[in-house]
């Protein structure tokens, strides 16, 4: 493995924002780190870059405990998610920042910022001052700049999240592509679960300054190892009396369930009939038009539920009533998950 964090613990005062943290990362891998805020994204980062010192536990890099490297000397570059360029140093001498102070001559300099300009696909900025580019340029320039070292690992602090949500999708997948291209080890922090499941390798997700699971994101998404990581990811409801909902009904209502938007079906009328033992009757709390489809909360016995209703539907509005039959759903205890069809 690559990277590497052993037992990590870190408090602030009173404050512990880091758990018994491990997890491990191969080489080449871009992962994010995902989690609500103040979950405690942010400090692993941190203290990866040796911009904070854990309490306790090891990292490694490459074979190699860091705990008592300086930030400069652990092959790192980072890309934050504001103040990420001197606002008072040119696009150039952005970029080449981090290589002066290596000492590089200029010849050397002068190729491998056009090298990286051309990578970030911005050639002929140089002469640019931060407040003349875009957000998106601006941190098209930041990874520029981190990556212009050759840095062994990238971190990426939030690094869309100030921009708007149209630029913030072509970024997405202009990272990815990027990052690829050059092959490093990267780590992002995000609490954007689409950017998470779209962008990375592996997720990891953080919950209390503990690391709730570790996965590839298809995994994550089908089989989430704790009620948080359900409930975190994909819209879902959590219901406490699933035992009163049809096909479930032999299964005792002593323990939570979840249900994906997607595991609910709404039927038409005339596909149902009063006495089918699977459909359930529901009544529309409320309902969202999304553009291309409804985002629906459903009454059933007092349960409420949300789904998505395609338009060919119909558009529903609240007081409806519409027939529903619940496909899955994942069922917890104190130490397992299940998942019910
Ligand atoms: P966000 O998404 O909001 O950035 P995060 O998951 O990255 O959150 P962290 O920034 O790691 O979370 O913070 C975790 C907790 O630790 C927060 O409650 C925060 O207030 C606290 N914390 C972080 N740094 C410090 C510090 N230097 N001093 C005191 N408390 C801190």
């Amino acid at each position: 493995m690559y990277i590497e964090l052993k037992n990590i613990n870190k408090s602030f005062g009173d404050f512990q924002a880091s758990k018994d943290v491990n997890f491990a990362i191969e080489k080449g891998k871009l992962v994010g780190l995902l989690g609500p805020s103040g979950s405690g994204k942010t400090t692993i980062l941190r203290m990866l870059a040796g911009l904070e010192h854990q309490d306790s536990g090891d990292i490694c890099i490459n074979g190699n405990v860091v705990n008592d490297l300086p930030s400069s000397q652990r092959g790192i570059g980072f890309v934050f998610q504001n103040y990420a360029l001197f606002p008072y140093l040119t696009v150039y001498d952005n970029i080449a920042y981090g290589l002066k102070i290596q000492k590089k001559d200029k010849k050397f300099i002068k190729q491998r910022v056009t090298e990286l300009l051309d990578l970030v696909g911005l050639p002929g900025l140089e002469k640019r001052y931060p407040d003349q580019l875009s957000g998106g340029q601006r941190q098209r320039i930041a990874l520029a700049r981190a990556l212009a070292p050759n840095p062994e690992v990238l971190l990426l602090d939030e690094p869309f999240a100030a921009i708007d949500a149209k630029v913030r999708q072509e970024l997405r997948t202009w990272l990815r592509e990027t990052i690829d291209k050059i092959g490093i080890t990267s780590i992002f922090v995000t609490h954007d679960q689409d950017e998470a499941i779209e962008v990375a390798d592996e997720i990891i997700i953080t919950n209390e300054g503990r690391v709730e699971q570790m996965g590839d994101p298809v995994e994550i998404y089908l089989h989430p190892k704790t009620p948080f990581v359900a409930q975190f990811i994909g819209k879902s409801s959590i219901i406490e009396e699933y035992g009163k909902l049809k096909g479930f009904d032999s299964i005792g209502p002593d323990t939570r369930a979840i249900i994906r938007p997607e595991f609910v079906e709404i039927k038409s009328p005339k596909d149902v009939t009063e006495q089918s033992s699977i459909y359930e009757q529901a009544a529309v709390e409320q309902s969202i038009f999304r553009g291309n489809y409804f985002e629906v909360l459903l009454n059933i016995k007092g349960i409420t539920i949300r789904t998505n209703s395609p338009l060919v539907n119909g558009p529903l509005k609240s007081g409806d009533k519409v027939w529903v039959v619940i496909n899955q759903m994942y069922v917890f205890d104190d130490k397992t998950t299940t998942t019910l069809t």
